[in-house]
């Protein structure tokens, strides 16, 4: 930087972050939806490349101006689509500062205050979680890598254990792993296996329960019949749809073979640990080998961050084998943050992680989970009230299913999908429309440390008026 843009640095962060709580303000007022279509986003950023630079201010606010109607206000409290949460202060701030540092988390060598982060971070979440304290940790940017790295060591631990080194002889030839996950399980979960080798043929896909729960009894059956099969169980705790949790001590009980290893796809549902009141539900939770989890959704901090934890960290090693040359002999007893994960060079996301926590706090992060569990339950049982309506799931998490029967329109898909498309276009609040066990239905996650009792009245105010909207709107109208 020469000097001249070195003075002009202060000014440019100072106005970038006007910009930035200009739309932070926006929030109470502005459409959850974009308001633009794709035509209209390409028609105003699409430029023939340049081969000229320009003027940095100029490049920033004319971003601001071409994207400003195509974002989705999801950091917002009235986002209830996917599983989504926002940006507490503290990590919003410590995500800015992780730019402007631009420190590589590879290993000790290029970044020491992100290695100290990172080892701190890693204590933290294990403690926070009530996991067993060896367990080793990996920062990577969301619970699909999470899932990756987990069964990544699972899969070289099972082989291993059945005579048969991995990263010496590859997959080809391998003794076949049975996997046994419900097939409710996240799609993540299924692309994780593929891209480690694992086929839809060894994948056992266990029938689930109304809830979305693995079948106890389909699943002993299965195990028996691969015995003496390097096995992977993938449980989840928290369905992206229902938010049930899978039974986890009693699959551990299942198991009696000596080469299982049983992951634990907690997205977001593994938050809820800090709860004692919620914790009941994920009983057993030390007795499982890995556990993924993000923190970009329930924990409330910027994309992208999810967590990977192994129990054994020698087992979490097999994932990379060659530490590089120039890491550095004399910190080989320091962190190296990419030993944990499938990057080398990467984003020390432990700073933001590092700030939330501290500003939140244990209590902190309980308050959020139940407040939102609380929320799902209000929402449920007021939405219950409204003509038609029916909550499909047990409201156990943060997660509510709800159908609408309508006398004047047949076709539940159709009918579910033009209320959450109306709702959005309206652009109060945002929901989305999702089939659970063969019925179409509407579906609302509540994960934003914003939200409150007011934001779900909102929401039920519209969603009762939008629903006699549609079911009186003259059939074969588009509008
Ligand atoms: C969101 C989610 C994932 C995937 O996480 P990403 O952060 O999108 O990679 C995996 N499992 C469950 C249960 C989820 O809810």
């Amino acid at each position: 930087m020469n000097s001249d843009n070195l003075n002009k640095v202060r000014a440019s962060l100072y106005s970038v972050a006007d910009k930035a709580a200009d739309y932070l303000e926006s929030l109470g007022t502005r459409q959850v939806c974009s308001t633009s279509t794709s035509e209209e986003l390409f028609r105003r950023l699409d430029r023939p490349f340049p081969e000229d630079g320009s003027p940095a201010e100029l490049v920033i606010s004319e971003l601001v101006n071409d994207v400003e109607r195509g974002l989705v206000a999801s950091v917002g409290p009235r986002y209830f689509g996917f599983v989504v949460g926002g940006a507490t202060r503290a990590s919003l701030m410590a995500d800015w500062l992780t730019s402007a540092w631009d420190q590589n988390a590879q290993v000790y060598a290029t970044s020491p205050a992100a290695a100290a982060t990172e080892a701190i971070v890693a204590r933290w979440v294990v403690e926070l979680l009530g996991l067993p304290t060896q367990s080793s940790v990996g920062f990577v940017t969301g619970c699909q890598m999470a899932n990756f790295t987990a069964l990544a060591s699972a899969r070289n631990t099972v082989l291993e254990r059945a005579g048969w080194n991995l990263n010496k002889h590859g997959l080809f030839g391998a003794p076949p792993i049975s996997v046994f996950m419900s097939e409710c399980g996240h799609s993540t979960v299924r692309s994780a296996l593929h891209m480690i080798g694992i086929g839809s043929g060894q994948i056992r896909e266990i029938p689930s329960d109304s809830e979305g729960r693995m079948n106890l009894q389909s699943l002993q059956e299965e195990i028996r019949r691969a015995t003496g099969q390097p096995m992977i169980i993938s449980l989840q705790a928290g369905n992206v749809n229902s938010g049930a949790f899978e039974p986890i001590a009693a699959v551990a009980d299942l198991v009696r073979s000596e080469n299982a290893w049983i992951h634990v796809d907690g997205a977001f549902g593994l938050w809820t640990a800090v709860s004692p009141e919620l914790r009941i539900r994920l009983e057993g939770l030390e007795r499982a080998d890995s556990w993924a989890t993000d923190a970009h959704k329930w924990l409330n901090v910027p994309y992208d961050s999810g967590i990977v934890i192994v129990k054994n960290p020698a087992q979490h090693r097999t994932l990379k084998t060659s530490r590089c040359a120039y890491a550095g002999e004399e910190f080989e007893d320091k962190r190296d943050g990419s030993t944990w994960v499938p990057e080398n060079s990467r984003r020390a996301r432990a700073f933001v992680l590092y700030a939330v926590l501290r500003e939140l706090g244990r209590t902190g992060v309980r308050a959020i989970v139940e407040r939102c569990c609380m929320l799902a339950r209000t929402f449920a049982l007021g939405a219950t009230k409204l003509p038609g309506a029916k909550v499909l799931n047990e409201v156990v998490l943060n997660q509510v299913l709800l159908e609408f029967s309508s006398s004047t329109v047949n076709d539940g898909e159709t009918f579910h999908r033009a209320i959450a498309a109306q709702i959005q276009l309206e652009g109060k609040c945002w929901l989305g429309a999702t089939t659970w066990q063969g019925k179409a239905a509407l579906r609302v996650s509540i994960c934003n440390w914003l939200t409150t009792e007011e934001d779900i009245s909102i929401l039920l105010e519209t969603l009762g008026r939008t629903v006699q909207n549609v079911m009186h709107r003259s059939p074969g109208r588009e509008d």
